[in-house]
């Protein structure tokens, strides 16, 4: 029986492990980065700090993180990503080299249905040889689920590929 605090850090860990694999990973590309759900913008930070050469889009319904991780306003897709997604698919088209996701509340059983709904929102605006990263397991039809990382907790990050 893992405590709240057990998950809580697995959770954050293998958020760090996974990102900074598929950070490594994408770096070669040039398309946009996505992060969906800004919180408090400690993942954002973090991909700020270590993603080069790339611009980052932050997808948030309502901006409320810490002064040192709030996105500038140009970079911010403000709504709810239930229609931020297809739009941006227009704008954007299937260029992102990483997505990063971390929609989720504290019920997991929501939380599958929100991944089950976003899923196809998510899955076409991923380049070819993208990387998607999410807290919560992801329902693609074309993307590959890859093995994590060394660091990260089996269930607590999943990544997935446009191959
Ligand atoms: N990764 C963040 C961090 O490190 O601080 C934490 C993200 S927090 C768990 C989830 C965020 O997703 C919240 O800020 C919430 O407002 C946002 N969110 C949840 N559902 C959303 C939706 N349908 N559209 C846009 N934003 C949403």
């Amino acid at each position: 029986m893992l405590s709240r605090l057990d998950l809580f850090i697995d959770r954050m860990v293998s958020q760090r492990a996974c990102l900074d694999f598929a950070i490594a990973q994408t770096a070669a590309m040039t398309g946009p980065v996505f992060e969906l759900g800004l919180g408090n913008g400690r993942t954002y930070h973090h991909m700020r700090s270590y993603v080069e050469d790339r611009d980052i889009y932050v997808f948030e319904r309502a901006v409320a993180s810490h002064p040192d991780s709030t996105p500038p306003e140009d970079r911010v897709i403000l709504g709810d990503v239930r229609q931020t997604l297809p739009a941006s698919l227009d704008r954007f088209g299937p260029t992102a080299s990483l997505v990063h996701a971390d929609l989720g509340g504290h019920n997991r059983e929501k939380n599958d249905v929100f991944a089950r709904f976003v899923s196809p929102l998510v899955e076409p605006l991923l380049a070819p040889g993208g990387l998607m990263v999410s807290s919560d397991r992801m329902y693609f039809d074309s993307l590959t689920e890859l093995s994590l990382p060394e660091g990260a907790v089996e269930g607590r990050c999943f990544i997935y590929c446009r191959d």
